[in-house]
């Protein structure tokens, strides 16, 4: 590993004037990047704790929007009883995700900036236009089972790893963020982005920014929302495929529906179309199987990753059906 310089931030402002150098990052639970840097996939100068900023606080203003600090843990959201009260998908989703030990130091922010687990950016003797702008993808003719099926370019066919991002993404949550010229919020939706020509770039995050908090506004689907994550391990093993699906229902009518997906794409993948494809319907097998053939629109499996042309349909349903409570 490459020698590196570390520093605590105490302020934000200090935390923001620190990373506005090029070579410095942040480091908060060091559950990805310590990996990254121990495998020589990033190689930074310096590193900035920000575990002493006060950026961990859960609550809920008056419009009922919660707010969440980039700080606070996985496993303290998971648990906490306003989460699990206001928004129960970002809960069941933070829970499929990693170990309890994991949970315990990963944070909000560090889980939204975690890079993909394509085994060929982890492998610094293979090509990744990812770690190695113009090298070549490896993933694309070789062993792709883990990788997209939507949104694809012919640089990078690699998948976010996140399971938290996507009940973030079916739930449209915004994401703050602060950095030298002040702060901005930006759409959950729009936070990750397809790799197209540049999967060098994961998000739209600029240099200099500093991931602050999320912020989740008041919804009807805390009744009715369900994480179903399909993996080769009941624990500890990343999505093949898994839906996130939040229904507001009326008398066994789908007022409104949200659904994202993930394992199968560059970001957190919301399926706008079958969510509107739900509204207005019964809430039943039979429209969910419609909205889950409609969500499958555009979709381009590889040698090793066909089956998830199959399976992801399957588990659109089954999700929806376990938000309906009819599965
Ligand atoms: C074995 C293993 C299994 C896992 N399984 C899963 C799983 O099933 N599902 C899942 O979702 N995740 C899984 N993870 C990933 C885990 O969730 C992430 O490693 C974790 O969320 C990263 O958070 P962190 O605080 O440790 O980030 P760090 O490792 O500290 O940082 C990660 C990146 O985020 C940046 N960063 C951190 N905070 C900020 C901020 N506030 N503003 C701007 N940039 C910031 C850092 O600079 C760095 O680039 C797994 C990880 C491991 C090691």
């Amino acid at each position: 590993m490459k020698p590196f310089q570390y520093t605590k931030a105490v302020t934000q402002q200090s935390a923001i004037e620190a990373i506005a150098k090029p070579g410095v990052k942040i480091i908060a639970g060091g559950t990805n990047l310590v990996d990254l840097m121990k495998r020589g996939v990033t190689a930074p100068d310096k590193l900035v704790d920000i575990n002493n900023l006060p950026l961990k606080s859960i609550s809920l203003d008056k419009a009922g929007q919660l707010h969440i600090g980039a700080l606070a843990l996985n496993s303290t959201v998971s648990e906490s009883p306003l989460v699990l009260e206001q928004q129960p998908l970002l809960a069941m989703a933070l829970k499929a995700g990693a170990s309890p030990q994991l949970r315990n130091m990963a944070t909000v922010g560090g889980n939204m900036m975690q890079r993909t687990r394509c085994a060929y950016f982890y492998d610094t003797t293979m090509p990744c236009n990812k770690r190695q702008p113009g090298s070549g993808c490896g993933a694309l003719e070789g062993y792709n089972r883990m990788h997209a099926i939507f949104g694809t370019s012919n640089k990078c066919i690699a998948v976010h790893p996140s399971d938290m991002c996507v009940a973030l993404a079916a739930l449209g949550a915004e994401v703050t963020v602060s950095s030298r010229k002040g702060s901005r919020v930006i759409p959950f939706t729009d936070f990750h982005r397809l790799p197209g020509d540049h999967p060098e770039k994961d998000n739209t995050l600029a240099d200099g920014e500093l991931i602050t908090g999320v912020v989740i506004s008041n919804n009807k689907f805390a009744k009715n929302s369900y994480y179903l994550k399909i993996r080769d391990r009941q624990s500890y093993a990343f999505a093949l495929v898994s839906v996130a699906a939040a229904l507001e229902i009326n008398n066994g009518t789908i007022k409104e529906a949200r659904l994202a997906m993930g394992g199968v794409a560059h970001k957190p993948w919301r399926l706008y179309d079958a969510e509107k494809a739900l509204a207005g319907k019964p809430a039943n097998e039979e429209s969910f199987n419609q909205a889950a053939q409609i969500a499958m629109q555009g979709a381009k499996g590889y040698q090793f990753n066909s089956f998830k042309l199959k399976l992801a349909p399957a588990a659109i349903t089954e999700a929806l059906k376990h938000a309906a409570g009819i599965a």
